[in-house]
């Protein structure tokens, strides 16, 4: 496995639990890097956004509903082994006027049809849990099954499990992938020895664009950044879940503080000029609840997205490889689904000799 990102580290774990051996090696393998610029899994604020999806067919939704309903049994399987994952259930769109309000009812009602329970709270609700603004507002779409995990803690529960499932893991950076006739040799920047494996998975985010090039398989990516805020909320916010307004994600969280994301930046600069501006999105969601809220942190992340082809890139490129990146926005929500697919890779393979 190349990667230590939220898709590596679930696709290394379900493969663990398969009874597969499993060597993954990244620079950051033994844990995520919290420098100013992270990887598109440390920064990610961890939204699952599955059953609000706009299209209610083809690939990705099928993938969206494949991974929430993962997610579910994970989040329980790993919460069993001592690796707690805290979901927080629940995620409510609040649409910024009546045009947009009358495209969600449709939605509402489209998923209501399939069975999904997702339902309208009105604004006198809204207004309850500090939302509203006066009731000019027209309600908003809640979905009871979609919602948020904090991506640090997924990462950490997959390799403390996968530690006691046997997992081996190497702090390296891969600088080069060569073919050998049984497999493969994996190249890093300071071992020794190289690593021979029959299957590579590779999940290194953008830099797997570069890993690829010379084996003749051409993915380019283009590099989105994000920026995210946590405020401290004087008196904390009382909604029970993650709201989206605007494009703008704003996710309570257990201590009573509150994030704020992401920017979406084409390029790997941060501009700070944008944070102002998405801090007084928030507060306009809320009606000016936010004017007094304390800057805490301050974070930003790499997303990688696909150039020229749809996102996520799950593809067998040739025996014994697979490329698992460009997931763009959506890498913590689709992990699970990638993972389950790399794995029918390698199972169907073994099962055809
Ligand atoms: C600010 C922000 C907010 C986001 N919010 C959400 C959200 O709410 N919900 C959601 O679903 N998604 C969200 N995303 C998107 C999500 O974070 C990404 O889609 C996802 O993290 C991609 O995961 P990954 O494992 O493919 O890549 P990454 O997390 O980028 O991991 C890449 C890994 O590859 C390793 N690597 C790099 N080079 C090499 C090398 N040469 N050799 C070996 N290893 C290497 C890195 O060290 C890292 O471990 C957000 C992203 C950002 C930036």
């Amino acid at each position: 496995m190349i990667g230590a990102g939220i898709v590596a580290l679930a696709t290394a774990w379900l493969l663990q639990c398969r009874g597969h051996r499993v060597r993954l090696i990244a620079p950051d393998a033994d844990g995520p890097d919290l420098q100013e610029c992270r990887s598109g899994s440390a920064a990610a604020l961890g939204v699952l956004m599955a059953q609000v999806f706009r299209r209610s067919r083809g690939r990705a939704w099928r993938l969206r509903q494949t991974s929430l309903s993962l997610w579910t049994q994970w989040c329980q399987e790993l919460n069993g082994r001592g690796c707690p994952v805290p979901f927080q259930a629940g995620l409510l769109l609040v649409p910024r006027d009546e045009g947009e309000a009358e495209r969600l009812r449709l939605l509402l009602m489209e998923r209501q049809a399939l069975g999904l329970p997702l339902s309208w709270w009105e604004p006198s609700r809204l207004q309850e849990l500090g939302l509203g603004d006066n009731g000019r507002r027209t309600g908003g779409l809640h979905s009871a099954e979609d919602g948020q995990l904090n991506p640090l803690v997924a990462m950490d529960a997959f390799r403390r499990d996968g530690l006691r499932r046997g997992l081996e893991l190497f702090s390296d950076r891969v600088v080069e992938l060569e073919r050998r006739p049984a497999g493969w040799r994996v190249h890093g920047h300071s071992a020794a020895q190289a690593m021979e494996t029959e299957w590579v998975v590779v999940a290194a985010g953008l830099a797997s664009e570069g890993l690829l090039a010379p084996l003749g398989h051409q993915r380019p990516l283009q590099p989105v950044l994000g920026q995210c805020l946590e405020l401290a909320v004087t008196p904390p916010a009382r909604w029970p879940c993650p709201v989206v307004w605007q494009g703008l994600n704003l996710v309570p969280q257990p201590s009573g503080k509150l994030w704020l994301g992401a920017t979406l930046e084409p390029g790997d600069l941060a501009d700070p000029g944008l944070l102002e501006p998405m801090r007084q999105l928030a507060d306009e969601a809320l009606g000016g609840g936010l004017r007094e809220a304390v800057v805490i942190r301050r974070w930003q992340g790499l997303r990688a997205r696909p150039i020229g082809r749809p996102a996520p890139l799950l593809e067998q490129l040739e025996p014994g490889l697979l490329l698992l990146c460009g997931h763009h926005r959506n890498g913590v929500l689709l992990a699970p689904a990638s993972a389950q697919w790399a794995v029918d890779q390698i199972e169907g393979s073994l099962t055809c000799r």
